[in-house]
């Protein structure tokens, strides 16, 4: 379905290092004025993150002058912290964001919430919607994208009309989205987030996982047929979620003891919760649907007492 994506469809200054699951992609945008970082990757990858960046495709040994998120999950801002160390360079969020990295809020954030680990970094300025920036000699304009992430933002320029959407939009699909019961705001703003990229005028799509892709309209087709599925079942919003958040804690851990999964599901906080409020199931019964929903669709696998993603 991935239509390779021609390479006069970037101008020169801007360069995409298509990452993984575990972490989002990194743009670089560089320019004389001073060179721009959007989104970090994961914790666990910052050595390959800080690579990237060092080598020719990204900023060799200049200095950087910003990091920009698009929201703040820890795998869109879980390299901050170090690349700040290394470059000594002030950190953009969304507006939104800013209070809840402020005090730090590992629930709201999905940090410990979700058992993600991140280290701490602070906040030095906010990106309001509606508002525009020079970064890498282009015009971006920083649009409030709410839905997977309330506070997200997605950043359009006009003139060569690149949408960088972070898990706003992938090719197939979004990221997670809270069932209505949690946060009734959540589906809505994802549909009208929906609707109003269909309002711009985009030619590519740099998304916060998978390759850049062209095929918009039908990109976003896939997207609405996955909130009507979501709106016509809740409880298949609150298993897609606690499903993507296993799989991205197995990505990140490499392998879990299948005999601990039941404390794991009963001790992490957005396990504990949903299954009280969704499922009302043992801890185990709920490890085990989950564990056997990953082997189902081949993202997991069974190994001598251990659960592993199904490729490693
Ligand atoms: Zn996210």
């Amino acid at each position: 379905m991935s239509q390779p994506v021609p390479a006069d469809l970037f101008p020169p200054q801007l360069h995409v290092f298509v990452r993984d699951w575990l972490s989002s992609n990194n743009i670089v945008l560089r320019s004389r004025d001073g060179h721009v970082l959007i989104d970090s990757g994961y914790g666990r990858h910052v050595p390959l993150t800080l690579a990237l960046l060092r080598g020719e495709r990204g900023i060799g040994h200049a200095p950087l002058a910003w990091i920009v998120n698009t929201h703040c999950h820890a795998d869109h801002v879980g390299g901050n912290a170090a690349i700040v160390k290394r470059y000594g360079c002030p950190v953009a969020v969304p507006e939104a964001e800013a209070p809840l990295v402020e005090r730090w809020d590992g629930k709201a954030l999905l940090y410990d919430y979700c058992d993600q680990q991140i280290e701490r970094f602070t906040v030095d300025h906010v990106l309001p919607p509606n508002t525009t920036h020079v970064w890498g000699d282009l015009e971006w304009r920083a649009l409030a994208a709410p839905g997977h992430d309330m506070g997200a933002l997605v950043f359009y320029n006009a003139e060569h009309r690149i949408l960088v959407t972070g898990d706003a939009l992938w090719e197939n699909g979004f990221g997670f989205v809270m069932p209505p019961e949690i946060d009734p705001a959540a589906l809505p703003a994802t549909r009208a987030t929906i609707d109003m990229i269909a309002g711009l005028d985009v030619r590519v799509v740099i998304p916060g996982h998978g390759e850049p892709f062209t095929g918009v309209a039908a990109a976003l087709d896939r997207a609405l047929r996955r909130v009507a599925a979501f709106e016509a079942d809740s409880l298949r919003v609150a298993r897609h979620a606690l499903k993507v958040n296993l799989m991205f804690s197995l990505l990140d851990k490499q392998r879990m003891p299948l005999a601990e999964m039941q404390d794991y599901i009963a001790r992490v906080g957005l396990y504990r919760d949903f299954n009280a409020r969704f499922f009302g199931l043992p801890p185990a019964k709920l490890a085990e649907l989950l564990v056997g929903e990953l082997e189902r669709v081949g993202a997991a696998r069974r190994d001598d007492g251990w659960l592993t993603p199904a490729d490693a």
